[in-house]
């Protein structure tokens, strides 16, 4: 028998242990706090196999979100799988984007309307886990929000996400807009693939386990990001905006797609490291 301090420090020769006590805890179904607390705790033969089992599979690579199946995203817990890219710190900014011009159109088509209006209508393009269309759609109770997918499985970890959560939103599959023919939003937000082909860091760390429809596109990586800005316009309402997630040297470029597919007041921002991440144009 071994205590909650002993494991942890013999996997220290081996782990990080921000990830060990992450591992642990989720093996023995408590927080890091509970660990710290109880340290001189025993732990059963069943619960050492266990850990020893994901502290191995760590060590082999595989990201610790896809171990403990869930990861943080905007203050909530959403469930991930292999058919899934792991929500990422960087996608927030794309959220708190689109929820800033979101409260500025519903404040301004209230008072246009003078009276209840209709909530934006705002589209995800590649929804994965769904963390963009569900936290909008927790975030903004008034808003329509529809969830595209190209993977069945990637919309069974939406769906599943969205009613763990309580979340309303219409999940859709669809190759990017080829499910909707017609239909028109004042949002449109994407975190699209966007990793050119041949980068060495696919091949490198979490990246590898991630499915590859949801990183790679195309020798540049901007095929999706083409096709996308390309058709927005159709899909956009007058005023309707374009809001997506871009790699680090890709901002010049987006820009450029932006204003040639006729989408003004192109705005780009930048994340925490300085770099350009996300950018956004206006159906004018
Ligand atoms: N930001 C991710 C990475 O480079 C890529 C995600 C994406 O392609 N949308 O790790």
């Amino acid at each position: 028998m071994s205590t909650v301090a002993a494991v942890l420090a013999a996997a220290r020769t081996r782990l990080p242990a921000s990830e060990a006590r992450l591992l642990l805890g989720h093996v023995l179904g408590r927080s890091t706090a509970w660990l710290i607390a109880h340290d001189d705790e025993l732990l059963d033969e069943a619960a050492l196999l266990s850990f020893a089992s994901l502290a191995a599979r760590r060590r082999g690579g595989e990201p610790v979100a896809y171990l403990l199946g869930y990861r943080e995203f905007y203050g909530r817990e959403f469930m991930v799988s292999p058919s899934v890219l792991i929500p990422r710190p960087e996608t927030e900014i794309l959220v708190d984007l689109a929820l800033a011009e979101v409260r500025i159109r519903d404040r301004a088509f209230l008072a246009a309307a003078g009276a209840e209006g209709e909530g934006a209508r705002i589209l995800d393009l590649g929804t994965g886990s769904g963390c963009i269309a569900i936290t909008l759609s927790l975030e903004i109770p008034s808003a329509q929000v529809c969830a595209v997918d190209a993977s069945e499985a990637a919309l069974r970890v939406a769906g599943a996400n969205a009613k763990r959560m309580k979340a309303s939103l219409r999940l859709l599959r669809s190759d990017w807009f080829g499910a909707l023919r017609g239909e028109t939003f004042d949002l449109i937000v994407t975190n699209p693939p966007y990793v050119a082909e041949a980068d060495p860091h696919l091949a490198a760390d979490d990246l590898r386990y991630e499915p590859p429809p949801a990183l790679a596109s195309g020798t540049d990586g901007l095929d999706a990001i083409r096709r996308i800005i390309a058709a927005a316009p159709k899909y956009l309402t007058p005023g309707g905006q374009l809001w997506l997630e871009h790699g680090y040297d890709q901002a010049d470029a987006v820009r450029e797609l932006l204003s040639a597919a006729g989408l003004g007041t192109v705005e780009q921002h930048r994340d925490v490291a300085g770099i350009v991440r996300v950018s956004g144009g206006r159906l004018l």
